[in-house]
Order: structure tokens, then C-alpha cells, then sequence
């Protein structure tokens, strides 16, 4: 066997075995460089994975390795940063093309032309999603309001108005709900639109003398979406062209969803009849989410970029950053971006100088987390849970139905699943059960963590005591 393809098939039975965020940083360029009387010599584009494979990966590899090439006794590994760019170094995209399955998307969507001029203005980004907004008590009900357009469009709340301040999410939940009722009814034509570019819409249509097909555009929608009216102030003639437009939605039962940065009373420059039309419906907000609420949000963003972070850095960042999500997430990118470039893991200090380059000088005092200890083994995990839970481990292996008992051991098979990567199977072997249960646990905890505090909280509490 060459030596490229005994480490690609190495690497497709450990990628099993590793969590995927680990997985992808450690093994991006390394390749087996030569086998030499027993001893593979392993490149590796950095010394700190160097440290990182004698501690962790070195036992896995030498097992994986002896099952092809029984002479191997014995492993070494040699440093080489080319090893990331030129062609020795295994790039691991490859190797998921030929394994992955294919992801399932939305459907093909994110932009219908709604006027016959090739007018685009549906812009629904996929990314945002109801299942991937993390709920807490300052957004639930923003986020249920949602939902429940999503699951009966023009029916529930009509119209819905969220209003919250910059970066609190208020554009993804209305984005989510637009890409939740184009799932739920493909026929439906969702636009979604911000307020700016309704203004434009309108100017321009004035310019070319030409408002009636920008009036039929707009008002064949069947879910209208839009973004920050807060815009629409002291713009006589948009706000009339836009009265008349939702004027004529909401009597023909179509869905409006609006946003703002200020609830409808308190808006400046928009005229009464339009504000009467905002209080007609539902009216929710969002506000700051707490620090579990934001250090939940910054563990979805990692897990959506397949990165791993310490826990203590993740903390420091949710307790330093309070004023808004999207600063949040601008310094996750600041500290990520900084990591790739070292190809570091990013420490504390590290995320402190950040901070103070981004110009945020009060740093509130923070706890020195303890050094953490990652456990490895499933046993292990099961181990933790039960103790967290309080709970005696056979128990949670056992048949017991009880809430105070299925709940922790749904909880287990969630954590194998997500955070060690174990196969259903094995989750069930682990568990004593089938891997239809495994799978129905992980997805009961999965909807859970939408809509339950308490099982957000006991997963970053679990997360912590294992320490990743
Ligand atoms: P707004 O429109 O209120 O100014 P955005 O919707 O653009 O804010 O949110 C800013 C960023 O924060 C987005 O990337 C969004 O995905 C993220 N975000 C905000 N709240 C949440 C949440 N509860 N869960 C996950 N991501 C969030
Ligand atoms: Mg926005």
C-alpha cells in the first residue's frame, strides 16, 4: 500500500473515533513520511501538534497503523510546515468529499426573482436558522412568536413585530423565520427586505415613473419580511407606498413580519396609521441574554465553525462581551482568525490582549478557571453525568423511565454524540440500548436545548466539569 493511502485509511477509521473539530485542526497536512524497519515516521506541520499527537493521538495512530502493516512497532514524527501547503501534507477536504454524505440544505431558494424587471429582493441567507438561535429568557418569546409564524403563516401573529437593540439577533430570527416557512410551504413566495432597500425600491420606481409594478411586486408576496422600519422615518412617500403595501397583505391574510430597534410607540418620524398597523399584532423584544445565554451562543457559533476552543476562553469572552451578539462574534473571528495564523490554541492571555486591541479597557475581574482534565472515554463520560445528575450509573444504563433518570441518560447519549462523535451504534452499545433510542435521545435533547434553560444550563455544566 502506498504510503498516502495507508494514512487516508487510517485517518477514515480514526475520524470516527475523534471529535470532528479535533479532528479537522490536528490532521490538516500531516501525512505518513516513510516507514523505516518498523518505525513510521508521521509529518506534522507544527511542533505544538507534535505535543498534541505524543499525549493524545499516538496510541490510536500506532493501533490504527498495525492493523494494515503488521511490522510497524513502533511511531515518530518529524515537524515540516510546508507540510501544510505543498503536496506531502494530506488535505483533509479531500478526504471528506469521499466519505461525506451529503448534507442536507435547504431548498435551492435563497433568491427568487419577484418581479418580472429580474428584481431580486428575496435574500434569505440559510445559515439562519430557528433550530441554530439559541433561546434564553431574553429572547424566548421573541423566538416562539417565530416559530409559530413559521408553523402557520398569516394565521398566528400578524403581524409580527420584533424590536431590540443592534446585534441581538433580530435579523436572524426574522431571516430564520423566512427560511422555516419556505420549509414548511415551498409554494409560499417569501421576501424578505430591509427597509433601506424598500426605500430605494421606491425611489427608483418614482425616477423611472414606474411605481405600478413595484406596487404588484411587492403585494403577490405571500410572506413579506422586513427589516429595521426603524428607517422608514421621515420618508413621506416610502411610508405611504409601504402603508398601502401591507395594507393590502394583511387583508389577503399574508404574513408581515417586521423589526426595529425601538418598539412602535417610541419610533420618530413615522406616521400614526403606520404605527397603529405595527400594534395590530404581536409585538415582541429582544434584549441582552445572560452570560450562560451568551456563553451558549459563542459554543453554537464554535461548533458551526468546526473550531475548538478552552472553555476558559469561551467564559472570558461571554463575561467581557455584554453589550450585543454580534460584538460577540466579532471577537470570536478576531481570536479564530489569530489562532489559524499561530495555529495556536489560544489561551487566556492570549483573548485578554484581544480584548484590550478591540479597545474594551474595563475587563471585569474573572475567576481563574482550574486547569481542566478532557475526559476520553465513554465510561468516563457516563461517569460525570451520573455524578452531575446525582444518580447512580446503573441507572442510567438501566430501564428506569422515570424524567430525573431518562433525562440524564438522554442527556449521555447526546454528549457521546455531539461532543465525542460516537457512532449511534456504539452510543447504544455503550448505553445498552438500540441505535434508534441513541438517536432519539440526541434529538430530544437537541429540541430540548431550544426551548429549555435548564438543560442549556446542565449541558454547559457538564461541558465544564468534563472541561471542554
Ligand atoms: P440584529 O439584526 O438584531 O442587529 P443580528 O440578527 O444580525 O442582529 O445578530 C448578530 C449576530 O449575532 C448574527 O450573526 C446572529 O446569528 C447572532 N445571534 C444573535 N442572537 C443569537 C442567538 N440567540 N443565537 C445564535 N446567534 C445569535
Ligand atoms: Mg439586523
Amino acid at each position: 500500500m502506498e504510503l498516502t493511502e495507508l494514512w487516508r485509511a487510517v485517518l477514515s477509521e480514526l475520524k470516527d473515533a475523534i471529535k470532528k473539530a479535533d479532528f479537522l485542526v490536528w490532521f490538516q497536512g500531516t501525512n505518513i513520511l516513510k516507514i523505516d524497519e518498523g518505525i513510521a515516521v508521521i509529518g506534522l506541520p507544527s511542533i505544538f501538534a507534535k505535543d498534541w499527537f505524543e499525549k493524545r493521538y499516538k496510541d490510536l495512530i500506532l493501533e490504527a497503523l498495525k492493523k494494515h502493516n503488521d511490522q510497524i512497532v513502533e511511531l515518530k514524527f518529524e515537524i515540516d510546515s510546508r507540510m501544510l501547503t505543498d503536496s506531502r501534507g494530506i488535505d483533509l477536504r479531500d478526504l471528506e468529499k469521499q466519505t461525506k454524505k451529503k448534507i442536507r440544505k435547504l431548498p435551492n431558494r435563497d433568491e427568487v426573482s419577484v418581479g418580472e424587471d429580474g428584481a431580486t429582493s428575496k435574500m434569505l441567507n440559510p445559515k439562519y436558522l430557528l433550530s441554530n438561535f439559541v433561546v434564553g429568557d431574553d429572547n424566548r418569546l421573541a423566538h416562539a412568536a417565530c416559530c409559530a409564524v413559521a408553523r402557520q403563516p398569516g394565521k398566528a401573529y400578524n403581524p409580527l413585530f420584533v424590536y431590540g437593540g443592534v446585534g441581538l439577533g433580530k435579523t436572524h430570527l426574522l431571516q430564520a423565520t423566512g427560511n422555516a416557512v419556505l420549509q414548511n410551504y415551498p409554494d409560499v413566495q417569501v421576501v424578505y427586505g430591509t427597509a433601506e432597500k424598500f426605500t430605494n425600491e421606491v425611489v427608483e420606481a418614482i425616477r423611472k415613473s414606474d411605481t405600478r409594478n413595484f406596487q404588484k411586486k411587492y403585494r403577490r408576496v405571500g410572506c413579506l419580511i422586513m427589516d429595521d422600519i426603524q428607517f422608514f422615518a421621515n420618508k413621506g412617500k416610502t411610508q405611504e407606498e409601504f402603508f398601502h403595501t401591507i395594507n393590502e397583505l394583511y387583508d389577503g391574510n399574508k404574513q408581515i413580519i417586521f423589526s426595529s430597534d425601538r418598539p412602535p410607540r417610541e419610533l420618530k418620524g413615522i406616521a400614526e396609521r403606520l404605527i397603529s398597523r405595527f400594534e395590530m399584532g404581536m409585538i415582541v423584544d429582544v434584549s441582552v441574554p445572560d452570560y450562560e445565554t451568551r456563553l451558549a451562543i459563542l459554543q453554537k457559533k464554535c461548533q458551526e465553525r468546526e473550531i475548538l476552543l478552552p472553555n476558559d476562553v469561551l467564559e472570558y469572552m461571554a463575561f467581557n462581551c455584554h453589550n450585543s451578539i454580534r460584538e460577540l462574534e466579532g471577537v470570536l473571528t478576531q481570536v479564530v482568525a489569530q489562532a489559524k495564523l499561530q495555529q495556536v490554541v489560544p489561551s487566556l492571555n492570549d483573548v485578554q490582549k484581544i480584548f484590550r486591541k478591540l479597545g474594551n479597557e474595563q475587563l471585569q475581574d474573572y475567576e481563574q478557571p482550574r486547569d481542566k482534565q478532557r475526559a476520553i472515554t465513554g465510561e468516563e463520560v457516563i461517569e460525570q453525568i451520573a455524578t452531575y445528575y446525582k444518580v447512580p450509573k446503573s441507572d442510567l444504563l438501566g430501564a428506569d423511565r422515570r424524567r430525573d433518570i431518562l433525562l440524564p441518560r438522554q442527556v449521555c447519549m447526546y454528549f457521546l454524540r455531539e461532543e465525542f462523535n460516537f457512532s449511534y451504534e456504539k452510543i447504544g452499545e455503550l448505553m445498552g440500548r438500540n441505535h434508534t433510542t441513541a438517536m432519539h435521545a440526541c434529538q430530544k435533547i437537541v429540541d430540548l436545548l431550544q426551548v429549555d434553560r435548564v438543560v442549556v444550563r446542565d449541558i454547559g455544566a457538564i461541558k465544564n466539569s468534563i472541561g471542554i
